[in-house]
């Protein structure tokens, strides 16, 4: 029996402390003597997403527990429903702590995949942008700080849950994570998915959402905006033309809000899709299914036609 214990915390990583540390050593012993496979009878957490740098994480803990990731306290939905993320370069081991409604401690570590990321050089970008006039800096800094407010800003929607759509289908040209040398000059690495689209292709939201800014001519990222899904989680759209929608109106997943455009520090009209996690920057790419899934299956359904 002690064998099979021993089995099972190497299967299921977490270590617990609190009260009911007894009943549930007792349940795992009755669940190893009933069934000959292991499962994770201990965890009472479920986590849905790819343990990797990027990625933002969406879990499920039962009603009342309070999620703590790397100590700090994370908001849960009244249901259980939480998400976070792992930075471009976060640490590769983390930890998530689960205090449920009883007191029991679960301490549960993390173990993230390293990524590795592109290098692309991006030419012709024009003097004005390189070096902006100190007019341009002080409307740069503020459009950073109106960002800043907009993806702080915390709201109860479980939006963030949905099964998320690509805003667009097309031709993937940027990828999270890759550095730009912008006219040789190396920039910050590349937090957003670049789809190649004409000017003018609609943009529709990934998922349900509130709109938390909508300006159309930010200084770097042009027509620029921001859906807040709930829980910290929110898309941005940069280099947009036109934006249908204002600062504080709903929308739908699927529902048209913007036009693809190359306004702002852009070499080309595509779409720069950005999934945040509060301030921490992820790949939306976590969160969607493959691109090339996606347009092999409208393909398919145009040829069905
Ligand atoms: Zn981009």
């Amino acid at each position: 029996m002690f064998e099979n214990l021993i089995k099972l915390s190497a299967y299921n990583p977490s270590y617990f402390y609190g009260r009911r540390f007894a009943a549930h050593l007792a349940f795992a012993v009755l669940a190893l003597t009933a069934f000959t496979s292991i499962s994770p009878v201990m965890a009472e957490v479920s986590l849905q997403g790819k343990l990797e740098q990027g990625a933002l994480i969406r879990g499920q803990v039962p009603t009342g527990t309070q999620v703590k990731l790397n100590g700090e306290v994370i908001k849960v939905t009244p249901e259980g429903h939480f998400a976070f993320g792992f930075d471009r370069d976060g640490e590769l081991s983390q930890q998530l702590t689960l205090v449920y409604p009883d007191g029991l401690t679960e301490v549960k570590p993390l173990t993230i995949a390293k990524r590795e990321y592109n290098i692309q050089s991006v030419k012709g970008i024009s003097n004005k942008i390189m070096k902006p006039d100190p007019i341009a800096q002080e409307r740069a800094a503020k459009d950073t700080a109106q960002v800043k407010a907009a993806r702080a800003s915390f709201s109860e929607q479980t939006a963030f849950l949905q099964e998320f759509i690509w805003p667009l289908t097309g031709r993937i040209s940027g990828v999270y994570g890759s550095q730009r040398i912008y006219n040789d000059v190396p920039g910050n690495p590349h937090f957003g998915v670049d789809v190649a689209a004409k000017t003018g292709t609609v943009v529709v939201a990934p998922a349900d959402g509130v709109i938390s800014l909508s300006v159309p001519d930010m200084f770097y990222s042009g027509g620029t905006m921001i859906i807040d899904h709930g829980y910290g989680v929110s898309s941005s759209f940069l280099h947009l033309s036109q934006l249908y929608v204002k600062a504080g109106e709903t929308v739908k997943q699927g529902q048209a809000v913007a036009e693809v455009g190359a306004t702002g520090r852009a070499n080309g009209p595509h779409l720069d899709w950005r999934l945040n996690w509060y301030q921490m920057r992820l790949d939306p790419t976590t969160i969607v299914p493959p691109m090339a899934t996606v347009l092999a299956k409208e393909k398919a359904q145009k040829t069905a036609k």
